[in-house]
Order: structure tokens, then C-alpha cells, then sequence
């Protein structure tokens, strides 16, 4: 079995379903008393946010890169990013270090390409619906299109994600705020609804929408564990 290596505490709510997942899976698997072996780097989510919010990306990717570094000296096979957002800076992550990065959004495309979609809605954080290191990688590399919500809907899905989400609050309001939000999608043409920000699946999962959700933090942690097991 191969060591993971996880970059985490963004926030630690999801890092702790990775957690799980990962050594559930690994139990699942294998059998017997097994779990999986792994090293995490977990930061301190405050300062990741606030460098976010002031665009010091810079800074980011040495923290990042900082982060990878300490996995592979502390043994780590390879690496997993356990946000989505912070994928922004995979290139330098890579760079920084001499083993792979599995890439949330490569792993993500395999399962939306198993269902034969070609068109999807994305709900994640600003930077990830907006920016283009998440939409850009599905359609160059997978011919993957994505549909994002109008400005109004994502200011909301924003401000729920860091202001409820990363602190573990589940809001039965903002649970209605996003269900309207992935309706309006579908009407839109999306076949399909990428759970973009690893903390959303603490609010939605198929409990509460009949539509094809792709949880970025389950697909991610599968494929982790897919990888140690290769
Ligand atoms: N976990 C979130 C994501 O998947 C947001 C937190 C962050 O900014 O890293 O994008």
C-alpha cells in the first residue's frame, strides 16, 4: 500500500471526510482490520482565508508548495489537495515537489465521463466557479462544459460555504438556497451538478435532490485510495 499524502484544514471539516473515506474504503477493500496509511499537513484555515480574500496567491503557493514538501519528506507516495479552490495553484504544487498530485478535477471528469454527460452545473467557491482552473481543465482536457450560477446565487453559495460550511453549521435555509440554485441549473441544460467545495456534501446529497450530484471530496478520496492500492 502506498502512503497519501493529504493537504488539509481547508477546511477541516472536509478533511475529516476524507479521513473517514479513505480509511473506510480502505477497510472496505481489504478487509479485516486494515486502514489506510497516510500523512496529513493540516493548516490553519484563518490564515489560508484571508490571504484568499486579500488575492495574495503568492503567498498561497509557497504555502502549498511548503505543505507538499513537509509530505514527501514525511514519506507521502503522493499527494492529495483536499479543496478544490486551492487547485488554483496545482502547478506549483507539483513543480514543488518529485511526486504526483492526483488532481481533483481529472478524477471528477472520469465520473462525469462514465455517465456520458457533456454539460454541467458547478457550485463551489467564488474563485472556483469563476476562475478558470477548474471550468478551463474540464473542457480542455475532458470537452466538459460547465454551467455556473448568475452573480446573485453565487455571491450566496460564497457566503455560506465560509461563513457556515467550513465551521460544520448546517442551515435548513441555505439547504433551500442551494436545492433552487441546482434546479435552476438543470433548467438551464446542465445534465449533472458538481458538489465544487468539498464542504458542500454536509448540506446536499441525494437525501434531498434526485439530480446526478459528483462530490468532489468522496470521487477525490476514492481515487486516492484507487491509487495507494494500485
Ligand atoms: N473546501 C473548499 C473547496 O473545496 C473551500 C475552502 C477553500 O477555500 O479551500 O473549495
Amino acid at each position: 500500500m502506498k502512503t497519501i499524502g493529504l493537504i488539509g484544514g481547508m477546511s477541516w471539516e472536509s478533511s475529516s471526510l476524507y479521513y473517514q473515506i479513505i480509511n473506510r474504503s480502505v477497510q472496505e477493500k481489504l478487509g479485516s482490520v486494515h486502514s489506510c496509511k497516510s500523512v496529513m499537513y493540516s493548516v490553519d484555515f484563518n490564515e489560508i482565508a484571508t490571504l484568499q480574500k486579500e488575492g495574495n496567491w503568492n503567498k498561497l503557493g509557497i504555502l502549498m508548495s511548503d505543505a507538499a514538501q513537509q509530505l514527501e519528506k514525511a514519506g507521502a507516495d503522493f499527494i492529495i489537495l483536499c479543496t478544490n479552490t486551492m487547485h488554483k495553484l496545482s502547478d506549483e504544487i507539483e513543480k514543488s515537489v518529485s511526486i504526483p498530485l492526483i488532481h481533483i478535477v481529472d478524477a471528477t471528469a472520469e465520473k462525469i465521463n462514465a455517465e456520458n454527460f457533456r454539460k454541467i452545473g458547478l457550485l463551489g467557491t467564488s474563485f472556483t466557479m469563476e476562475q478558470d482552473f477548474f471550468k478551463g481543465r474540464l473542457l480542455d482536457k475532458y470537452k466538459i462544459e460547465t454551467i455556473i450560477p448568475n452573480q446573485e446565487q453565487r455571491v450566496e453559495i460564497h457566503r455560506i460555504i465560509y461563513e457556515e460550511l467550513v465551521k460544520g453549521i448546517i442551515n435548513t435555509d441555505s439547504r433551500t438556497i442551494f436545492l433552487d440554485i441546482i434546479t435552476d441549473l438543470i433548467s438551464q441544460g446542465a445534465e449533472g451538478i458538481i458538489l465544487g467545495c468539498t464542504e458542500i456534501e454536509l448540506l446536499i446529497t441525494n437525501e434531498y435532490t434526485a439530480t446526478k450530484l459528483f462530490n468532489t471530496a468522496a470521487i477525490h478520496a476514492q481515487k486516492a485510495v484507487e491509487h495507494a492500492l494500485k
